[in-house]
């Protein structure tokens, strides 16, 4: 049972992020920002994908331009990415939905004010966005490129928002390694009730980024920390959706499709069961209602599965069985069970959907 942490609901743009609100998934384009139909495109495919939020870089200001041709196609909230230059975030904010910004890379306070200012006037929630890589001089020179670093840096951006009277805000606190990422995001979570934005940042390839996002990630979500996330992953943008709504999933957060339980295989293999879940996994991809499914190469462990599946195949020597809800409804040659289990599947879909 998880028990997640009260936070403060707060809008971008019409996606609550923190309270009850479920926890959203983003990413971000890695098109020039300039550049409206390459941009546009990838907010698409992120949309269709299952993107709740996108973020976009704004390092110049033919992408603070751009912001407002790439809203007007796109339903998807905008969160303006700003490092260095103020003056973009106050230009992005005529427009998207959420400014982004890296106190480690604007700490003058008269320019972070005018920031909140031009939010205020839109009622647009800030990221106060703290990088490890990037920290405030003062906090890297006292405690290095650490946890309690990172911590610093937010609850010292965090009083000087709250003193402009401004606490539409949401955190990250991002290191490239998963203990950093782990520790600053626990060390800070009791100090207020502002919502998380968790991720690890640079982690890598799809690979390792899937890794290090699971452990980092998955031990946050488990200790009921995080309302939205971006698994960050050298050039993909569907890939980090798939995986974010995966750890989702499989942490038990949301129950969204199949869950299906396969066995590794063994000697004691009596089918193809690689191809046989392959199948089951393509066949299977449309359905968003919940079920559990089990595919399982014997006999040895598959009734003791198939107990707390909904639809499930045991697979023996030359035949096999279909077994629902537990209970054995058909004994079929090999080649038949793959199609006979998906018929039971679509069917207790359609059950379920009644
Ligand atoms: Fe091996 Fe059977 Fe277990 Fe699969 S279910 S791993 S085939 S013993």
């Amino acid at each position: 049972m998880i028990n997640r942490y009260k936070t403060k609901k707060i809008f971008v743009g019409d996606v609550p992020v923190g309270g009850d609100a479920p926890i959203s998934v983003q990413s971000m384009t890695y098109t020039k920002t300039s550049d409206v139909e390459a941009t546009v495109e990838q907010i698409k495919r992120l949309h269709f994908a299952g993107a709740d939020i996108v973020r976009l870089a704004v390092p110049d200001i033919e992408a603070a331009n751009a912001l407002k041709a790439i809203k007007e196609q796109t339903s998807l909230p905008i969160v303006a990415d700003i490092h260095f230059n103020y003056k973009l975030a106050l230009k992005a904010a005529e427009v998207v939905d959420c400014i982004r910004f890296n106190p480690g890379n604007i700490s003058d306070k008269q320019k972070i004010k005018e920031i909140v200012q031009a939010c205020k006037q839109r009622n647009l929630p800030v990221r106060i966005g703290v990088n490890c890589g990037s920290l405030e001089s003062q906090f890297e020179d006292k405690y290095g490129q650490t946890a309690k670093g990172m911590v610093e840096s937010a609850i010292y951006n965090i009083k000087y928002l709250e003193d402009l009277d401004f606490t539409d805000i949401k955190i990250s606190l991002k290191a490239s390694d998963v203990q950093r990422t782990v520790e600053s995001y626990r060390m800070l979570r009791p100090l207020n009730n502002y919502p998380f934005h968790l991720g690890v940042t640079e982690a890598g390839t799809a690979f390792h980024s899937t890794i290090k996002s699971s452990i980092a990630l998955g031990s946050l979500l488990l200790d009921g920390i995080g309302d939205t996330m971006r698994i960050s992953m050298t050039g993909e943008l569907e890939k980090e959706i798939e995986v974010g709504r995966a750890i989702l999933k499989d942490a038990g957060i949301i129950k969204e499709g199949l869950n299906i339980i396969s066995c590794p295989t063994c000697g004691r293999i009596e089918a193809d069961l690689v191809s046989a879940v392959a199948e089951v996994e393509k066949a299977t991809a449309h359905i968003k209602t919940p079920l559990n499914v089990s595919v399982m190469g014997c006999v040895v462990n598959a009734i003791g599965e198939a107990k707390s599946a909904d639809v499930a195949i045991a697979y023996g020597n030359g035949s096999g069985l279909i077994i629902k809800k537990g209970e054995v409804i058909e004994k079929l040659p090999t080649d038949k069970l793959l199609a006979r289990f998906l018929e039971e599947v679509e069917k207790e879909v359609k059950l379920q959907e009644k």
